[in-house]
């Protein structure tokens, strides 16, 4: 379907797919388990889709707001069904990468039970998706037009959304830790993803390593894939790769759980302390509520995040 017939509109855009697939292993932030991981082209309207190899049955999780089944530390897709087997966690980097690579549609075969989480940050995906080359679609890329305000709390964790008219976020946060404190951060659409977020590594304290792993959680992290703040420093060799850091992972995150609304969205994103949990309560805020945006062809004019896909001629 990579034909464009004479009849495409040229006041909207299209949607896209990779020109071929690409592959990655590594290990899981909070499993451990060592996986491969191919993301391969598909067929217009088809979404992004997860599909698990190993499990000997037809495994495919659409990456989508209704299929997420936990939000503990990362966003899990899944279903209840089969036993429990049939899940994906920390899928959000990835996500975060295919959106700001402008990837509409995508299969992500994975052999394992979580996205491997390379150093951390979306950027080696966003580098795998280069090397695959992006192609055109001959279908219209659709887009969430915020229409109303939106506005969830979840103990001291608020997401607002409001009317705009591009994709805008903020995302502030404010830690009781001399090397975080607060940090605001602001994004808007017309801005370069890959060099202001896509590097930004997810972080935690040094004091929450061994409460997360007696949870049977980051039992695969470590300093290649985290950055870890002690009381007085960071762990890293190297430090930061920006003094706002953080906030940047922050809005990475959101931007990789928001894309599970299936289509990207116009309209300002504000989060204060937010994390994967608002985030999804935001998300399924927005599906289950219809009278609060419209489903529209996305405007030529509205400009989406899209990486310079143009290094990839040269790979390909
Ligand atoms: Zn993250």
């Amino acid at each position: 379907m990579n034909h464009l017939n004479n009849s495409r509109n040229l006041s909207t855009q299209f949607q896209t797919t990779l020109k071929k697939p690409v592959s990655c292993s590594g290990v899981g932030v909070h499993t451990n388990a060592k996986v491969s991981l191919t993301i391969a082209p598909a067929e217009p309207n088809s979404g992004i889709i997860f599909k698990r190899i190993d499990l000997g049955f037809d495994a495919e999780i659409p990456a989508l707001v209704d299929n997420v089944i936990d939000t503990k530390l990362c966003t899990v897709l899944g279903s209840n069904g089969y036993g429990g087997n049939l899940r994906v966690a920390t899928v959000e980097h990835l996500m975060a990468a295919l959106f700001g690579a402008g990837i509409d549609n995508a299969i992500v075969q994975i052999d394992g039970p979580e996205v491997p989480v390379m150093d951390g940050s979306a950027e080696p995906f966003l580098f795998l998706l280069e090397c695959a080359g992006k192609r055109t679609l001959n279908a219209p890329r659709k887009v969430i037009k915020i229409t109303e305000e939106i506005l969830v709390k979840e103990g001291n964790s608020i997401a607002r959304i409001t009317p705009s008219e591009t994709f805008e976020i903020t995302c502030s946060i404010n830690f009781d830790h001399k090397l975080i404190g607060k940090q605001v951060i602001h994004y808007t659409a017309k801005e370069n993803f890959k060099d202001k977020l896509s590097s930004a590594r997810t972080f935690c304290l040094e004091s929450e390593i061994l409460k997360m792993r007696a949870a049977g959680l980051a039992l695969g992290g470590s300093l290649s894939n985290a950055v870890v703040f002690s009381e007085s420093r960071v762990l890293n060799e190297g430090g930061l790769r920006f003094p706002d850091e953080p906030a940047r992972h922050k809005a990475l995150d959101l931007i990789g759980d928001l894309y599970l609304l299936g289509t990207p969205i116009i309209g300002h994103i504000e989060t204060l302390r937010a994390g994967h949990s608002i985030n999804h309560k935001l998300s399924s805020f927005i599906i289950k509520n219809r009278s609060f945006w419209s489903l529209i062809d996305c405007p030529k004019q509205i400009v989406q995040p899209d990486a310079p896909l143009v290094a990839a001629a040269s790979v390909a």
